[in-house]
């Protein structure tokens, strides 16, 4: 609810605070238990922040992130230290995410002593081989270091690091952005029956609009630390609303070439997030900007059920 968060940008001599980078910027949602709500944007769009921040990995800079009804930046250590074992994160570079010195048993087994929900030796083994084996690699695996798996293998277990304490949300932040193409539907593949198995609830993170609509149930739209659109799967590809998803979307290749559609090309560049512009973060790129766009903050509201949008015109 109203999420901000920025990061301080140190210059001159002393060092000192001389701006910030506003990277998430006012933004209010709701995710659904069970559902996967997709977040997709550009780089640099803030959705990887709003994903660590609403894990409390990242320290917010204004707003409350609500978890079945408790507020969590309000919760006592104990009270952390237990969400944290229902909330866990899939990490983008399975490369260099996980630690080269340790073995699978150890990089998975990590959070379960520590939790002390497994003990050392035999019993962590054990749940370690369930987990991976479940995440599609044969137990024999767990004495193995990450060098000896190929990416897709990798990602795997960074997801069965994610599972091994049982968690009920899983932030994945662009999981399969580093795969080759031909490995990315396996994953996603693999995330889509574990949610269905254990009951999941996802944030999807992506940049890439074909992954995210193969996974989510509902989907956001960010542009520069903003929320700009947010509704169901069906209803965004049907029928976007707001001037950049439409032009998010036109820029989709189309199977079929003697389908013509019409690209929306986007004049100038995203503008730095240090320093945003006034009114609509977009109006210096929207086809249909007006003055008041220049000035006035555009509301983001409701506009038809299950549908927010963030746009003077709509
Ligand atoms: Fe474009 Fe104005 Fe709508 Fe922003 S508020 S998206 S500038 S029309
Ligand atoms: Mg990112």
């Amino acid at each position: 609810k109203n999420l901000k968060k920025y990061f301080p940008i140190k210059g001159g001599f002393l060092k000192r605070t001389i701006g910030h980078v506003r990277a998430v910027e006012d933004i209010s949602f709701t995710i659904k238990r069970g559902e996967t709500l997709g977040i997709v944007g550009e780089s640099g769009c803030g959705k990887s922040t709003t994903g660590r921040t609403i894990l409390n990995l990242l320290e917010k800079t204004d707003g409350e992130v609500y978890y079945r009804g408790k507020e969590i930046f309000g919760l006592s250590k104990e009270e952390l230290i237990q969400l944290r074992t229902k909330m866990q994160i899939v990490f983008q570079d399975p490369y260099s995410s996980l630690n080269p010195r340790l073995t699978v048993a150890q990089i998975v087994g990590e959070a379960l002593v520590h939790h002390g929900m497994a003990k050392k030796g035999k019993e962590v083994n054990d749940r370690v081989s369930d987990i991976i084996e479940k995440c599609g690699l044969a137990p024999y695996h767990i004495r193995r270091y990450p060098h000896e798996f190929s990416g897709g293998q990798r990602q795997r277990i960074g997801i069965a690091r994610a599972l091994a304490l049982n968690p009920e949300f899983i932030v994945c932040d662009e999981p399969v952005s580093a795969l080759d193409v031909s490995i990315q539907s396996q994953v996603i593949n693999l995330l889509m029956d574990l949610q269905d198995e254990m009951g999941l609830t996802y944030l999807f993170i992506s940049h890439d609009l074909s992954v995210v609509k193969h996974i989510s149930d509902r989907i956001g739209v960010m542009y520069l630390g903003s929320m700009v659109e947010l509704t169901t799967k069906d209803e965004l590809y049907k029928s976007p609303l707001h001037p950049y998803t439409q032009a998010l979307l036109s820029a989709i290749p189309v199977p079929d070439p003697t389908i013509k559609r019409n690209r929306i090309i986007l004049k100038g560049d995203i503008p730095s997030p240090a320093n945003p512009p006034t009114g609509c973060r977009f109006h210096t790129r929207c086809p249909h900007t007006t003055e008041r766009c220049k000035v006035e903050i555009p509301e983001f509201r409701e506009v038809a059920p299950e549908h927010f949008v963030a746009c003077h015109l709509i």
